[in-house]
């Protein structure tokens, strides 16, 4: 094999004349009047080649046989492209190589698909071949900028002292609100290792240890139902801190944002981002992760409905419920077909309906107008900033999350249809104090809104027995455009109060102690206050890469169905290795 002497993405203008080999991939071929011209690729770039019949006659004439995807080492001498015939899109666009010779180191059935950005081939065909998919530049450019983001996060955390530790991948079945993968142990029957969700307890005991600053880019494993863009397997930025409070935790991870924003896309943001308290995000915007770069927020008119005679809305408020509302600004517009889908909408996302209210240059209209009084009306456009071609869209519901989610769903599809996000926009945000607890309806008990290793509110432990759904948490989400990209907490770090939650989370103490016995005597050997997040790694380059899925910066994804499509896992195995992990498999 001749090797190469430039990359693909290598040779300029003032190469010309010199004699280089390329080794590569053929991208095209394209036979003119006797010349063929080639499109040599690697990781690098994409550059042209020309076999010409009077110049390389037996080249030229072999050159015949090249398909895309062969690869070929090809020898020749650089020279400037005939005026007018530069490529502006290609860094090599100014030059071509005349070829010598060449070698055809390997063959190439015709693959599947073409290996070109703008490909049409299904998602499944791609996955199972993933490695042609991964040729395509756009992929191969994610893939280098995820490799960009690593560098980023060693070269940070290692500036402020953080020391990366590597943590177990076979560990203790801890569940952490998703379901464990479970690996069953050959040397002890009957018992299994779990994947981890994360290293939450190890962290912990890293700081008890004393490391005080913890750092992982780690896998991490959830044995979750289908959601769309979720992994099986994902990684993240693992942190944890002693010694601090949530601010602190804050700005290292401001830091690392602002870094990666500016070191890759070349873009700076403001710090400290914006704090929002739970309670405020799902007021104004519907949700635990609002997307702030569009405005349409929404507003609570609950005093002003009370006791109206729109008996819907009046029930919704003496129910101890809510109704909210929100400006779609122009949307006076829509036909009585849209706002009639609006309201189905509506009604699929739990509501029982929606009231539209037009602004026009005469007054409001609405066919809520029979009942809803003219002076609460005008109470909630004044509330609304109602202007003459607005529509207003009010819900109203006993449930209080359920109104105020359905319409902050609404919010995001009416803000994406009617293009109101600016995607060139970065808005980073926390989301702060959180409840502690959600009450879970179908077990009938409480559970851990993020996880029970969550520290609360001094002054809320008191109500930890009375009244656990009022307990907040000392926790934070991280959103970006709308994306929760990462979650942590100030932990707890008191053993007894440790036992207390799991306690409350419905725990016997036989429970607690075969669970979660090793962290709670940890804590009884002098455990610091401390604190931490895990930052979603694949969700964070996804937004850098400007690629809404995640499976598009992941080398070797799996489907939503987590299946592994190039090498088909999960598979079968033999009854002996079954026998040997002492497994049968049930009817
Ligand atoms: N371990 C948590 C998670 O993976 C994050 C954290 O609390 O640090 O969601």
């Amino acid at each position: 094999m001749t090797k190469r002497t430039h990359t693909c993405g290598e040779l300029r203008r003032e190469h010309t004349g010199t004699t280089a080999t390329l080794n590569g991939w053929v991208h095209g071929r394209r036979d003119l009047g006797g010349m063929i011209f080639i499109d040599l690729r690697d990781r690098y770039g994409v550059t042209q080649v020309v076999f010409e019949p009077h110049h390389a006659p037996e080249a030229c004439a072999a050159a015949k046989e090249l398909r895309p995807e062969f690869v070929v080492s090809v020898t020749g001498v650089v020279r400037k492209r005939p005026a007018g015939s530069e490529n502006p899109r290609l860094s090599t666009g100014d030059i071509e190589i005349l070829a010598d010779r060449f070698e055809i180191l390997n063959r190439s059935e015709v693959p599947p698909f073409e290996i070109r950005d703008d490909v049409d081939a299904n998602e499944d065909l791609r996955l199972k071949y993933r490695y042609l998919d991964l040729r395509r530049p756009v992929l191969m450019r994610n893939l280098l900028l995820r490799h960009k983001v690593y560098q980023v996060i060693h070269r940070y955390f290692d500036g402020l002292g953080f020391v990366e530790i590597e943590t177990p991948v076979l560990m203790k079945s801890t569940p952490e609100g998703a379901r464990d993968y479970l690996v069953p142990s050959r040397v002890h029957p009957g018992k299994f290792y779990a994947l981890p969700q994360s290293p939450q307890t190890y962290k912990q005991l890293l700081m008890v240890a004393g490391f005080d600053r913890y750092v992982q880019v780690v896998k991490c494993f959830r044995d979750e139902d289908l959601r769309a863009d979720r992994q099986p397997e994902f990684t993240q930025i693992d942190l944890e801190m002693a010694f601090v409070t949530r601010e602190d935790v804050f700005a290292v991870v401001e830091g690392l944002v602002e870094r990666l924003l500016a070191g890759i896309l070349g873009v700076s943001v403001t710090l400290p981002f914006e704090r929002m308290h739970y309670d405020a995000a799902l007021e104004r915007y519907g949700t635990d992760k609002p997307d702030t770069r569009f405005g349409m927020e929404l507003h609570t008119l609950t005093d002003i409905m009370r006791g109206t005679a729109f008996t819907i809305f009046a029930a919704a408020v003496e129910a101890g419920g809510i109704v909210t509302g929100m400006n779609v600004r122009g949307g006076a517009g829509l036909s009585r077909k849209q706002l009639d889908a609006l309201n189905d909408r509506a009604k699929a996302l739990g509501l029982g309906g929606l009231v539209w209210v037009k602004v026009e240059d005469g007054g409001l209209h609405s066919p809520a107008a029979k009942f809803l009084e003219e002076g609460r009306l005008n109470a909630a456009a004044r509330e609304l900033d109602a202007a003459a071609g607005d529509l207003l869209l009010l819900a109203a519901s006993p449930e209080r999350r359920k109104a105020l989610t359905a319409l902050g769903t609404l919010r995001l599809e009416l803000g994406r249809e009617r293009g109101l996000i600016d995607t060139s926009a970065h808005r980073l945000l926390w989301v702060v104090d959180f409840p502690l607890f959600q009450y879970d309806e179908e077990s009938g008990r409480w559970v851990a809104e993020h996880h029970p290793f969550t520290g609360l509110y001094p002054s809320d432990v008191p109500m930890l027995d009375k009244d656990p759904g009022a307990v907040r948490a000392d926790c934070y989400d991280l959103v970006w455009n709308g994306n929760e990209i990462g979650s942590g907490s100030i932990r707890i770090h008191d053993a007894e109060l440790q036992r207390k939650v799991f306690r409350v989370l419905g725990l016997s103490e036989e429970e607690i102690r075969g669970k979660f016995g090793f962290l709670i005597e940890a804590f009884r050997y002098g455990a610091p206050p401390h604190g931490g997040i895990a930052l979603g790694l694949d969700r964070i380059v996804a937004i850098l890469a400007g690629t809404p899925s995640i499976r598009d910066v992941i080398a070797f994804p799996k489907t939503n169905s987590a299946l592994s499509l190039m090498d088909g896992a999960p598979s079968e195995v033999s009854a002996e290795q079954l026998r040997e992990l002492h497994i049968a498999i049930g009817p």
